[in-house]
């Protein structure tokens, strides 16, 4: 199935079976907001508990905090997004339609990198066993071709980006003789800087009212509070402080569904060290996050590394984890070092000292920070991207038939056990209740007694359910029932009172965690 059918079979998915749907939906949609129904609001929930959990739960020295989205206005002059919290944007003259400078060059860039992977799988099938990878990226002509143009326009770009050069980023685009997707036409206006920043108002108009901002980031509400916790938890350098919440940033070009929106939700970590240790940690925690990633099973091949070309304005070292998407790699979450300069600016503008005294060194500094930071909804689209599938399945009829399962990780699934009675009468209905009133306080179970038990597995896969139960005629002789597995679609027949450890056992974060 071609990568962009498989995105838009992910997007009717989401909303068919009650994960994701447009939001203010029956006005028209509000372009890129969205909201969570029934089994989005479990999976992201779950999502959320699974990051908390590895911060909080496993680091003696992580705790946290959940902060105000309104700050005073001053906390955004400081961290300099009033100044710099821009995106480059260009709009196409002949569609109307407006997109962000940088990203039209990353997708040229991304085009030859694409044609290069043609080249090289291309030999792959050409040459067989005897391919050298290797030898052949180092010495094909049209692949060295390619490969020269990427490299000089990504040096260009780089510069023109680390320049804020705005009139470079233009010539580049039509220079690479980039065209609108939409009108086709190269008829672009200049490149401006747009602020990304919602604004509102606090207080009444006739009093004076506040200009204040909608957070873009929620670190800004860690570090304005980071005295209060140091002191208060009495937390000794190097420690952390984590926060999950919205977020919101007026993004030029909003597209691909919840990969970009306008209000999201972010999951970010704050660890504060000393100074000169910063690199250390970084390393460390880039490590520690691939990890997290790589935990749920998706396959090392779809996680890279992406160091930043450009450094943002506070970091001395940054780098994403990108995840191949179906539409390509992209980032799913970004870790930096982001020096003393939060710290230090709040000191400046606020006048307060933020420093610690560090009993160890006997001396007293602001300290450094390194971030890990992801966006809760992004790693939604990860889990759905990763785990949908379509398969050719053999039903109890002995008919073929094609089933959608979403094979996401038990821990995380947002129903974990469904529990269905053959029949409803003969109080086989009463004994499926039964056995839900008595695992309900353990974990989410479903009853459900409409359909064939055929197509209630199938609803069940759609929506990634890792255990169905059937209650049957025999199960009120001897209290045995038949467990079905999602991904194998293997059925046991087990006894109901071992139903609560076999279930648990999978579905506990702790399976997750061992492999951290
Ligand atoms: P991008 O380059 O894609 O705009 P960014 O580098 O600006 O992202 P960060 O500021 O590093 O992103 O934010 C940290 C994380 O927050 C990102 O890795 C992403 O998971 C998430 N995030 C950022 N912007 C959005 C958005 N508009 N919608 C959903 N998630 C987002």
């Amino acid at each position: 199935m071609a990568q962009e059918d498989v995105f838009k079979k992910l997007v009717a998915h989401c909303k068919e079976y009650g994960f994701v749907f447009q939001s203010s939906e029956i006005y028209d949609g509000l372009g890129a907001v969205y909201d969570y129904g029934q089994n989005g609001v479990e999976l992201k929930n779950n999502i959320k508990k699974y990051w908390w959990d590895s911060m909080v739960l496993l680091h003696e020295n992580v705790v946290g905090i959940d902060s105000a989205i309104f700050m005073h206005p001053t906390i955004w002059k400081a961290s300099g997004h009033v100044d710099a919290f821009n995106d480059p944007l260009i709009d196409n003259k002949d569609s109307k339609k407006r997109y962000r400078a940088d990203v039209l060059i990353e997708e040229q860039l991304a085009k030859y990198e694409d044609k290069i992977e043609k080249e090289v799988e291309k030999a792959k099938k050409r040459f067989g066993e005897s391919f050298d990878e290797k030898q052949f990226r180092e010495t094909n002509g049209r692949v060295l071709e390619v490969q020269a143009k990427w490299d000089e326009l990504q040096a260009r770009f780089v510069k023109a980006l680390n320049d804020s050069n705005l009139d470079e980023l233009k010539q580049i685009i039509i220079d690479q003789e980039i065209v609108c997707p939409v009108s086709g036409t190269r008829n672009w206006t200049d490149v401006r800087q747009f602020n990304l920043m919602f604004s509102t108002e606090m207080g009444s108009t006739a009093d004076g009212a506040l200009k204040i901002y909608l957070r873009p980031e929620t670190a800004q509400g860690i570090f304005v509070n980071y005295l209060n916790v140091q002191k208060t938890g009495r937390m000794k350098i190097p420690f952390g402080i984590a926060q999950i919440g919205k977020a919101f940033r007026n993004e030029i070009v909003a597209r691909q569904f919840i990969f970009r929106m306008r209000e999201f939700e972010q999951m970010e970590l704050q660890f504060f060290v000393r100074p000169g240790s910063e690199l250390e940690w970084f390393q460390k925690w880039k490590q520690t996050r691939m990890n997290w990633h790589q935990a749920l099973g998706f396959g090392k091949e779809n996680y890279r590394f992406h160091e930043h070309d450009k450094l943002a304005h506070y970091a001395n070292a940054a780098v994403d984890i990108e995840y191949r998407f179906p539409f390509g790699f992209k980032e799913v979450e970004g870790i930096h070092s982001r020096t003393d300069f939060d710290l230090s600016q709040h000191q400046e503008y606020s006048g307060k000292k933020i420093t610690y005294f560090d009993p160890e060194l006997n001396e007293s500094y602001v300290p450094f920070v390194v971030e890990t930071s992801i966006g809760v909804d992004r790693m939604f689209l990860q889990i759905m991207a990763a785990t949908y599938a379509e398969e050719e399945v053999v039903s109890e009829d002995g008919k073929k038939d094609m089933r959608v399962v979403l094979r996401i990780p038990a821990p995380l699934a947002p129903v974990k056990l469904a529990v269905f009675p053959l029949m409803k009468k003969d109080g086989l209905a009463e004994k499926a209740r039964e056995i839900i009133d008595d695992l309900k306080f353990d974990f989410n179970c479903q009853y459900d007694e409409k359909d064939s038990i055929g197509k209630r597995y199938r609803r069940h896969d759609a929506i990634g359910t890792p255990f169905c139960v059937t209650v049957d005629h025999i199960t009120l002789e001897d209290n045995t029932v038949t467990l079905r597995y999602r991904d194998t679609m293997l059925q046991d027949r087990i006894v109901i009172s071992d139903l609560r450890s076999l279930i648990a056992g999978e579905v506990s974060m702790k399976k997750l965690f061992a492999q951290l």
